[in-house]
C-alpha cells in the first residue's frame, strides 16, 4: 500500500525496501563512515558478544536505537554521502510522488 520510489529509478514494494535498497549503495565495504568510525548494528553482526536487550538495537560506534527503524535511520544518515551519490555513481535520494504523505485520512 505503501511504495517507494529512488531517484535512480528503483522501484521499492514499500519504504523499508526503500531504505534497504539505500543502504545497499551507501554503506562501504568495510562499513567505515568518512572519518573511520564502523557502524553495523551490533546484535546481528556479532551475536556472540554480550548480547543487547532483545527492546534495544545497538550500533557499532556505541548508538543505540529504541527499534530496527531507529538502527536503519543512523545507519542511512552515517554512511550517506554529500550529494547521496550511491557506489555506482547515480543518485539515490526517495523520489517525491509516489508516497501518499498527508493525502487524506489515515486512522488506523
Ligand atoms: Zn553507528
Ligand atoms: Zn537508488
Amino acid at each position: 500500500m505503501h511504495s517507494g520510489r529512488c531517484a535512480c529509478g528503483y522501484h521499492a514494494a514499500d519504504s523499508d525496501e526503500l531504505s534497504d535498497h539505500l543502504r545497499e549503495m551507501f554503506t562501504p565495504e568495510d562499513d567505515k563512515d568518512a572519518s573511520g568510525q564502523v557502524h553495523a548494528e551490533a546484535s546481528r553482526d556479532h551475536p556472540s558478544s554480550r548480547s543487547a536487550p532483545a527492546t534495544a538495537y545497538q550500533c557499532l560506534c556505541g548508538f543505540t536505537a529504541g527499534d530496527i527503524a531507529g538502527i536503519d535511520d543512523h545507519l542511512l544518515s552515517a554512511f550517506t554521502p554529500a550529494g547521496s551519490v550511491g557506489h555506482d555513481g547515480d543518485r539515490h535520494v526517495p523520489a517525491p510522488g509516489d508516497e501518499p504523505v498527508s493525502h487524506g485520512p489515515s486512522l488506523a
